[in-house]
């Protein structure tokens, strides 16, 4: 609202300094970059898309989170055509159709290893390019009226993106905050909203880069960051913040080990934790090669964090 108070308060011919008696807080990081260029995003018709199974939902109201995503199949690729890009858009649209069950491409975009651009779920770019709603997708559990997603082609738990990918991602990126107004700490991991390996821990590390190269061509200062997030914790991890993870459990009546050591009977009652509280899995289409069952990420930390401890506090300490 302050963004269209301001607008339309330059319209109406006020001057500079009568913007500044609203004050710096309504400049927002995204005001500045009103000029953010879009990106070439090729849209679902150039791909030969089928078409949706059902009617697309659009909300209204903008996205809050730029959530980045790695699709692991079909793996790390050489193959940096347009051809390819499109081939891999249709290849997820039919797997999120025929053996997810959902009415379209979850994600709303899909970024190739040859650094192409495409519209995943239908209408996502008529959207985006409005700047004023969200068209609703399937790719973060729990949390897809907030987020818009952007799928990476590849598998980023070990190796790392391709320069032209990365480059490409910048870019829409930037190109989404600047249309809604987001800011850069708003970037996000998949891995910040639900307990999967997702974006992949190299691409994942690299979101703080991510947020310092979308605020610099956002015009903003070096960008905000948040607190740390939740740890995402595997079976076969060992250490002190599994030992934390074991604790926590135990005194929410399971009976594991408190031996720092993610086994079993962790990893099981991770399980019962998340399908009691009936987190979502498999969120975003891109794990189909990965059993993430038991993970301990995001969505589980704030489940077994008794009321005597303070989440913030807990947080700065696993993460130090
Ligand atoms: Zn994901």
């Amino acid at each position: 609202m302050a963004d269209f108070d301001r607008r339309t308060a330059l319209k109406g011919g006020l001057t500079v300094s009568a913007v500044g008696l609203l004050g710096t807080a309504t400049i927002s990081a995204a005001d500045a970059a009103s000029g953010v260029a879009e990106p070439k995003i090729y849209g679902t018709a150039a791909w030969n898309a089928r078409p949706p199974g059902g009617a697309i939902e659009v909300q209204n109201h903008k996205p809050t989170y730029i959530v980045v995503h790695h699709t692991v199949e079909p793996g790390n690729v050489t193959d940096y055509t347009l051809e390819h890009a499109f081939w891999a858009s249709r290849s997820i649209q039919n797997f999120h159709m025929d053996t997810r069950g959902w009415i379209d491409t979850g994600q709303q975009f899909t970024n190739s290893r040859g650094g192409h651009i495409t519209e995943g779920r239908h209408r996502s770019l008529e959207i985006l390019r409005g700047g004023t709603q969200h068209v609703l997708g399937a790719n973060v559990g729990n949390n897809n009226s907030t987020c818009i997603g952007i799928e990476n082609e590849g598998l980023y738990s070990k190796e790392d993106v391709t320069p032209a990918l990365w480059d490409s991602l910048v870019k829409l990126v930037a190109y989404i905050a600047s249309q809604y107004d987001i800011s850069p700490e708003f970037i996000k991991g998949h891995r910040d909203f639900n307990s999967t390996e997702c974006p992949g821990t190299v691409l994942y590390n690299r979101l703080p880069e991510l947020r310092t190269e979308v605020g610099k061509l956002l015009g903003t200062a070096s960008p905000k960051v948040d607190l740390p997030e939740w740890p995402l914790l595997k079976p076969g991890d060992s250490g002190p913040r599994v030992r934390t993870a074991q604790e926590l459990l135990r005194a929410r009546g399971f009976a594991v080990p408190v031996d720092g050591l993610f086994g079993q009977s962790t990893k099981d009652a991770v399980a019962a934790v998340a399908a009691r509280n009936g987190l979502e899995r498999d969120t975003c289409g891109a794990t189909a090669a990965t059993d993430e069952t038991g993970f301990l990420g995001s969505d589980v930390w704030p489940l077994i964090v008794g009321s005597g401890t303070d989440p913030r506090a807990l947080k700065a300490r696993l993460a130090g």
